[in-house]
């Protein structure tokens, strides 16, 4: 029997998909694929099947990751991208679960990164990989610095890019040379920093926080590097909010 990926039991596989469902919800096309944006020099963008998926993990463990698919639905889709259309502005929640949202988004990338799928070919974790299981599996409430999360909603002057993939790919930030993984789905851009981040910007600056969740709001094609997006952010000093609680 094969075994689960994130309890190592001997069990059943489900099809588990690697992002969830509804954050395909946006494309509308007939055949039920979408377009996925190649953000590697001299690659092309891919027309995908929507929905990708594999057998990962037993039923227990499906409804583990569930959970967590089920708040980040809450809060993104419920509350912040109906709010940041309406306003154009950058969202802010401080009465969210850190701990859960923060789960949501590491599962992710531990479901990227653990999945043998051409999209997520790029993502490979190493020793953070079993890091991530071991936090997913026990739900585990990691400090702000561990893994920070920077998101955004993005938008093609003006409009919302709903719809719009990019596949996940790893870069290094100019700070200090740390794994950085980002990605886009369904118009989302994500940001995450691998294991413990000592660059002063990281160092209280994540905007998934447990005081506040924070959403920016930016054109999707000037988001196209986050190491570009750290110095962008750090020249128009919009990290000095955090600096500052130190
Ligand atoms: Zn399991």
């Amino acid at each position: 029997m094969p075994e689960c990926r994130l309890c190592k039991q001997e069990r059943d596989l489900c099809k588990s998909h690697i992002f969830p469902e509804y954050m395909y919800s946006h494309c509308y096309d007939d055949n039920h694929s979408f377009i996925e944006f190649n953000a590697e020099e001299g690659k092309y963008n891919k027309r995908r099947r929507k929905g990708i998926y594999e057998n990962l993990l037993c039923k227990k463990c499906e409804e583990t990751i569930q959970r967590y698919e089920g708040y980040g639905k809450l809060i993104l889709y419920d509350d912040a991208k109906p709010k940041i259309e309406a306003s154009k502005q950058p969202y802010t929640n401080e009465s969210y679960d850190y701990r859960l949202f923060k789960l949501f988004v590491l599962s992710l990338l531990w479901r990227s990164s653990i999945s043998t799928q051409d999209s997520f070919k790029l993502v490979s974790l190493g020793k953070y990989e079993e890091e991530l299981r071991m936090v997913l599996l026990d739900g585990l409430a990691l400090p702000v610095n561990n893994y920070p999360i920077y998101l955004y909603q993005t938008h093609i002057s003006g409009e919302p890019s709903d719809g719009v993939f990019m596949e996940i790919y790893p870069s290094k930030s100019k700070f200090d040379g740390k794994t950085i993984y980002q990605f886009v789905a369904d118009g989302m851009f994500f940001f995450v920093g691998i294991g413990v981040n000592t660059l002063r910007t990281f160092k209280n600056g994540s905007w998934v926080n447990q005081k506040r969740l924070q959403i920016g709001y930016d054109e999707l094609t000037t988001l196209s590097s986050l190491v570009d997006v750290f110095v962008r952010l750090h020249h128009q000093g919009k990290f000095s909010v955090y600096e500052t609680q130190t």
